[in-house]
Formats: C-alpha cells, structure tokens, sequence
C-alpha cells in the first residue's frame, strides 16, 4: 500500500482510499475502451453510463424527489452565489440571508447586484462562532438562502429553518453536503462545491426543484441559466468527466459503507472524539464554536498562544498528520473530517492532541 498520510484540509480534501485505488486501476484503460476517462467524448455511450450513474447516486443516497433536477456544473460554488439570485429573483421582491461566515457573506454581496437583500440575522457579533436561533424570513422574499455548514468557524446548522410555501429556501451545502440524514424537501436548492464531501474539485452539485426552472427571465446569457443545463441533464456543453466518474466512485464508497445512515453513525462518533478532547483539555484546546453549533465536519480550535498552535501544527505533522492550520481569519487549528476521513485518522488526531497536551502543558 502506498504511504499516505492524514489528511485534514478544508477543501480539496481526502478522498476514499478505495475509490483512488480503483481510478489508479482503470487509468489507462477504462472499461476495456484502451482509453482513459479523460480522454473519452464526453457523448460516448461508455461515458453515459457514468454521468448517469453519478446522478442515480446522488439520488438515491439523498433520497432525492422526482421532481428535483440533479446538476453537475462547473464554475464552482461560488458561480452558484450568483446562479442563485440570477434564476430565483423576483421582481419588486427582496430576496433574504442569513449571515453565518465568510461564504454567506460572499453570497450576499452576488445577489445585491440583482435587487434588494435582507440580512434577516447574523452571527457576526460573535466572530460567527454560533447558528442564529428562531430566525424568520418574510412570506414576501422572492427566496431565502443560508449556508448549511460555515467551514472556515466551524458550525452548522442542526436543525434548518423553514420559510413559507411560496419561499423557496436554498443551501449552500458545500462542506456538509451528505454528512448526515436531511428531508430534501426542506429545501427547493441545495448545492455544494463536490471537493470537500462529494469528490475532487472541478465539478459543483447543484439540486434544484422543476417547478422553478421557469422563474429565470428569458433574456439571460444560456449557460447561466440551470434550465439550460437541466434540460439537458448537464450536458449542453463539455461536462467535466473526469470530475464526475471521481464523484461517482467516491460516491459508490459511500453507498458500500451503508450509505448516509451510516457514514452520519460515523460521523457523528468521529466529531465527538475530538469535541471531548477540546472539553477535557481544562481550556488547553478552546472550541471555536458554541457547543450548540458544532460542525460534524470542521472542528475548530485555539491554543494559548500563536506559537503554541504553529508548535502544534508542525508536530502533527512529523505525525502524518496534515493540513490542520486553521483559516487566517480564525487562526488556531482546524480539523476537516469529512466523510472519507476515516474513525483511525480522527484517533490517530486525538492521540496526538492528547499527547502534545501532556508534554505542553
Ligand atoms: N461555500 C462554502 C461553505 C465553502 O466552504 C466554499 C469553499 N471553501 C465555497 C462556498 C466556495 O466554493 P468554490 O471554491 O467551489 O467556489
């Protein structure tokens, strides 16, 4: 087995073992085409399959609705930022957020090019170490937005809000996307950037209700509008291939493992082993955020002083384990655990933390 190390970075991020091993072995010959993946036409029949199956997994795995489009598109979550607006916007209507980081702040700024926002409540009084609580939008917005996991504060929303039937609510879900059980109905479009909890980067999910492919004004350029792409089933243009057949395999992983039900078990056991190292530590390890937002995904941390934290980082990584500096806007230390990161990678994690604590303290 090849040596590889822990790999705790944001975003790209691990991916399962498995999945490289079987992309390793059909590299140069997918399929017995003698063609690699990457080099076959993306309206192949061989690449289809692929395409199609992508899909069926998203499906199936998120127990998605019929009446939901599933999208594969490229620009990244952040096109999605004015993707959004630009196909939601109503006429005479604001459209509402909520502020809980740097990305939510990111998607406000998109959609005031298009009309009038309301920051219907915010985080930032507190360095968005929390999750508002009992936040209400309007039965008058043209939609509402937030963002499911703030992966730079680490926290995410436990429970999420509800707007009113005529609201469409959209999720920027890019670093929780599939890290525990959800109602797809909750929302009317979730989408996330695939390089954190789906697959590499290059490719962005988006998932988006029927019934709102018609709000998009038609004197708007082709390829931003998701009804383009959705018709036809996101292959209008070139689609990134390769991106997709490596979220298709990372995906089938997370399908052997008992799919979401059980990598949520996992994940669940995975972020406590490391929230209850922060909360023994006697405030050695201080938790960014509140207890009662607490991401599955990102677990972030400080230490007394600067040094002691670049101390840390430069340990853990004579330990294998990487990519644990926290965001400059946070500082202190982060560990990203999504669901390819493995329950030996977070004890491999906490034994160190703990260890380094005894010898620093
Ligand atoms: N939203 C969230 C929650 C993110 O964490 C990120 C990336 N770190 C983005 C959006 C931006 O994604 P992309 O780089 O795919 O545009």
């Amino acid at each position: 087995m090849t040596k590889r190390v822990y790999n705790f970075y944001a975003g790209p991020a691990t991916l399962q073992y498995k999945a490289l091993e079987r992309a390793q072995k059909e590299l140069l010959n997918f399929n017995n085409t003698g063609m690699s993946v990457m080099e076959i036409s993306h309206r192949s029949k061989e690449y289809d399959a692929v395409h199609k199956e992508a899909s069926n997994l998203v499906r199936t795995l998120m127990r998605i609705p019929d009446e939901y489009k599933i999208l594969w598109l490229q620009g990244g979550a952040s096109t999605q930022f004015y993707m959004v607006p630009l196909n939601l916007q109503q006429k005479g209507k604001p459209m509402e957020y909520v502020n809980t980081g740097a990305w939510s702040k990111k998607a406000i700024k998109e959609a005031k090019f298009y009309g009038d926002v309301n920051v219907v409540a915010s985080s930032e009084d507190e360095n968005f170490s929390y999750i508002p609580k009992n936040v209400n939008f309007s039965d008058k917005a043209a939609f509402a937005h937030i963002t499911g996991n703030n992966t730079i504060y680490g926290t995410e929303w436990q429970e999420y809000p509800k707007t009113s039937d005529n609201v469409p609510l959209a999720c920027d879900m890019s670093s929780n996307i599939m890290d525990r059980v959800i109602d797809p109905k909750q929302f009317a479009v979730i989408y996330a950037g695939a390089q954190k909890n789906i697959g590499p980067a290059g490719v962005t999910l988006v998932i988006v209700r029927e019934d709102l492919l018609d709000r998009v004004s038609e004197n708007t350029p082709t390829m931003q509008k998701w009804k383009t792409h959705a018709e036809k089933d996101s292959l209008f243009n070139t689609a990134p291939c390769w991106a997709i057949y490596m979220c298709k395999l990372c995906l089938e992983e997370v399908k052997n493992l008992g799919g979401i039900k059980e990598i949520e078990k996992t994940n669940r056991k995975k972020a406590q082993m490391l929230y209850d190292v922060i909360d023994k530590s006697n405030g050695f390890y201080k938790g960014h955020a509140k207890k009662d937002s607490r991401s599955l995904m990102n677990v972030t941390f400080n230490l007394e002083t600067p040094e002691l934290e670049e101390k840390c980082v430069k340990e853990a990584l004579e330990h294998n384990l990487v990519g644990l500096k926290g965001h400059r806007s946070v500082g202190g230390m982060r560990a990203s655990i999504y669901n390819a990161m493995t329950l030996e990678g977070v004890k491999a994690l906490v034994d160190f933390l703990k260890e380094f604590q005894e010898n620093n303290s």
